[in-house]
């Protein structure tokens, strides 16, 4: 007799929450800035990625006001594609200082349809061990050979790029790890695409709008053009505080994604007045340089003030903030501490990051005050000063390899 589906899957819900692994939903009722309204319950939030408070900006949202519709109607290849769409990419364009820009539905998809657009059977595609989960998606999706390398490991990455011959391969890299913080080491990686004649692809969803002169991201900032990254993505859902994502790179590039790229094809184009939004945030945060500045200093308080306190810091220099606790159980009673002091901050667990490396989560934004941050120091310390765990010695090893 078959298995039923249904079963199997509450089967897995059940081996979840007795790891201590269940996902559970959180209503958020009311945002005023940096603070979330959960019921009755005032929380100060350090989990959002609108690291520049653009999602409530007045001139972002008065431009989503002004639109005159709100759904697209179509596909952007039907009817979908409107002026304001295409002012967005020719700002994204522009800013990222490359050829062309083409806006996908969510990053996920962009990454999705990047990747199944470029690569084929045979290919290889090398990506970092701690890529964002759509990355890896994309590149199975694509039927290449995917091959992961050490985290940041430019040594790893180019023997994975050496043993696969001359097939054409693709390197794809966060340019800021979602869940550490830290920036990959885009130059060298882009001397080794170069030196082994890969294409190379970053992923700047959470460097767009924090790093770089003209805050144009982790790209800018390692002083990159478009021949050393051809293929740039990023999304405008964290630092721009809308929705949405595009890749950006040359017009041959960009013409072969809009002929290929299926998650652009088969679906809606996003909602004219969001791109009007999102064009808004652009200009604003290219304009109010103060926003970078004001975050960048939060983030040297808040790294200054764990130092002191001798929280387990990551090596992180942007808005992302880990503490690592190790166990999930450990990351989820600090979680727990920390809201019923009024803060909000996520446990971020397995199989989001690997086994024994889980841990909290802290986003700063621009948003945030000196003071605000200063309190959630205070609260640290009592909740989440414990050291990383040690390894577990191998004959107490549970988990990985035996389940
Ligand atoms: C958030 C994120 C994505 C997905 O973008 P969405 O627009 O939320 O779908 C892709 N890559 C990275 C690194 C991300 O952090």
């Amino acid at each position: 007799m078959r298995n039923d589906l249904l079963t199997r899957l509450a089967e897995r819900t059940a081996a979840r929450e007795q790891e201590q692994l269940t996902r559970r939903l959180r209503t958020i009722d009311r945002v005023d800035g940096p603070w979330v309204w959960v019921g009755n319950k005032r929380l100060l939030s350090f989990c959002s990625n609108d690291y520049l408070g653009l999602s409530q900006h007045p001139d972002v949202i008065a431009a989503l006001r002004r639109a005159d519709s709100v759904g697209s109607g179509s596909a952007h290849l039907i009817c979908g594609h409107r002026a304001e769409h295409a002012a967005l990419e020719q700002a994204l364009a522009e800013w990222t200082g490359r050829e062309r820009a083409l806006l996908f539905s969510s990053g996920y998809m962009a990454n999705l349809g990047t990747l199944q657009a470029l690569l084929r059977d045979g290919d290889l595609c090398v990506q970092d061990k701690l890529n964002h989960a759509c990355l890896l998606d994309g590149a199975s999706l694509s039927g290449a050979t995917l091959a992961r390398y050490v985290h940041a490991d430019v040594a790893s990455a180019s023997r994975q790029l050496a043993t696969a011959g001359d097939v054409p391969a693709l390197l794809a890299t966060d340019g800021v790890f979602s869940m550490d913080g830290d920036i990959a080491p885009l130059g060298e990686l882009a001397a080794l695409c170069k030196a082994q004649s890969a294409t190379l692809m970053v992923d700047d969803a959470h460097g767009l709008g924090v790093l770089g002169k003209n805050g144009a991201g982790s790209v800018e900032a390692a002083g990159l053009g478009q021949q050393q990254v051809p293929v740039l993505m990023a999304t405008l859902g964290k630092a721009l505080g809308c929705y949405g994502a595009f890749v950006a790179g040359s017009a041959a590039l960009i013409d072969g994604l809009l002929q290929t790229a299926r998650p652009y094809i088969y679906t809606t184009a996003t909602p004219p007045a969001l791109a009007a939004a999102a064009l808004t945030a652009v200009q604003v945060a290219r304009r109010e340089c103060w926003r970078r500045d004001r975050l960048g200093s939060l983030i040297d308080r808040f790294r200054a003030g764990a130092a002191q306190l001798g929280l387990p810091l990551l090596p992180s220099t942007t808005a992302i903030q880990p503490l690592l606790l190790g166990e999930a159980a450990t990351a989820l009673e600090a979680a727990r501490g920390l809201e019923a002091e009024g803060f909000l901050v996520t446990a971020i667990r397995p199989p989001t990051v690997p086994q024994g490396k889980a841990r909290l989560r802290i986003t700063l934004s621009a948003a945030h005050t000196d003071e605000h941050v200063d309190r959630l120091l205070e609260a640290l310390a009592r909740f989440a000063s414990r050291p990383p765990h040690p390894s577990p010695l191998p004959w107490l090893c549970r988990g990985r390899g035996l389940g």
